[in-house]
């Protein structure tokens, strides 16, 4: 893809996506996006580290109304989206999620177009047929 990250630190590699969070060697607390300092021990010895690229949805709403700013609407109009809280183990992250989920289901990253030049990123269900037992 020919677009840019909409915020390059937000993640680890993309190919295949994982998301760049900060852990706390001091007390194990781990942070998406990452910090410079642990929010649970205030210390500052946090280090990058990938997070999973799976997870469970912990739980979902959709947006079906336009947020305020700084959130831009597409030239074609806004329209409703689902976002939540994906569990991967160590964090909760807060992320939109692609299609239709319900709580435990098991998602993956993927990367979100958000416009012609820039993506983000977004969870989505796991094909059944690929997911493990
Ligand atoms: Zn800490």
């Amino acid at each position: 893809m020919d677009a840019i990250a909409i915020d390059e630190t937000l993640f680890a590699q993309l190919d295949p996506p994982l998301l760049s969070g900060s852990g706390c060697a001091e007390c194990g607390v781990v942070v998406f996006p990452a910090a410079d300092r642990c929010p649970g021990c205030a210390g500052a010895n946090v280090v990058r580290q990938a997070l999973p690229g799976r997870g469970t949805v912990w739980t979902w709403t959709r947006q079906s109304f336009a947020p305020k700013p700084p959130f831009e609407a597409p030239a074609s109009g806004f329209e409703p989206f689902v976002v939540g809280y994906v569990d991967l183990g160590a964090v909760l992250v807060e992320s939109r999620i692609v299609g239709e989920v319900v709580i435990g289901d098991q998602v993956e990253l993927c990367l979100l177009a958000v416009s012609d030049a820039e993506f983000s990123f977004a969870f989505e269900k796991v094909a059944s047929e690929r997911v493990a037992s």
